[in-house]
């Protein structure tokens, strides 16, 4: 009875160890298969991701070498104690001949640049060109007198600067290449024509684009758009 019982048990465990094992190889061969397919599929993204990576890394060092990053440019101030002179008309300021800080006054609108005030001062003044750049024009208008209008590349954008007010006879040439800070002419005397009957002062203005634009004023708040305020630079 006892042999029997013991040989019960044995083909039990036999049995039992058999059965698991089979199960254990379907479960092994079951994820074995699994784990290939995953692993090959993980192997296949992590390879698209770092595709992907070096494409862009290699499409942002092209960029970089195509654009590099914009470099502020530091300005150089157009005459002496220049922001400390605008004390009548800031950029944007309207003016009419009742209100204006000027009198008496001949204009009306919204101001395009600054005006830098020299009438205290009876030494010549001198006019720095704000940055390198090349003069493109060079005449005597109504309004200003001698006004020099460059072209020059600030913060990566070309831009136009207008200097108002300036002596006719002592401005230099249309076209001439300047260096930044080079002087460019002097200040007009007041009440004479080199500023057109306008007291001694700089009229200074930031012309958004390569289009001369010569005007002090404009009617709406809007039109001042096509301006920046100098001091914006400074
Ligand atoms: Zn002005």
């Amino acid at each position: 009875m006892l042999v029997f019982v013991g040989m019960l048990v044995i083909a039990g465990y036999i049995f039992f160890v058999d059965d698991e094992n089979e199960i254990n190889t379907k479960l092994i061969t079951n994820i074995n298969t699994e784990d290939i397919i995953n692993i090959a599929n993980t192997n296949t993204l992590n390879t698209s991701e770092t595709d992907v990576n070096e494409v862009s890394n290699v499409n942002n060092e092209l960029d970089e070498t195509k654009e590099p990053p914009v470099e502020e440019t530091v300005l150089i101030e157009p005459v002496n104690e220049f922001k400390e002179r605008i004390t009548k008309k800031p950029f944007g300021i309207y003016i009419t001949p009742a209100n204006s800080p000027v009198q008496p006054e001949n204009f009306n609108g919204y101001h395009t640049g600054v005006d830098v005030e020299y009438e205290d001062v009876d030494d010549v003044v001198i006019v720095r060109a704000v940055t390198a750049g090349k003069v493109i024009s060079a005449k005597w208008v109504s309004g200003y007198g001698g006004v020099l209008v460059l072209r020059h590349e600030i913060n990566g954008e070309e831009l136009l600067v207008l200097y108002g007010h300036l002596d006719p006879d002592l401005m230099i040439t249309i076209n001439a290449e300047v260096l930044a800070g080079q002087q460019i002419g002097v200040l007009g005397e007041g009440g004479t024509n080199e500023t057109d009957g306008e007291r001694k002062h700089l009229h200074l203005s930031f012309i958004k684009g390569t289009e001369v634009n010569l005007r002090g004023y404009v009617s709406s708040e809007s039109e001042l758009n096509a301006w920046y305020d100098p001091l914006d630079f400074y």
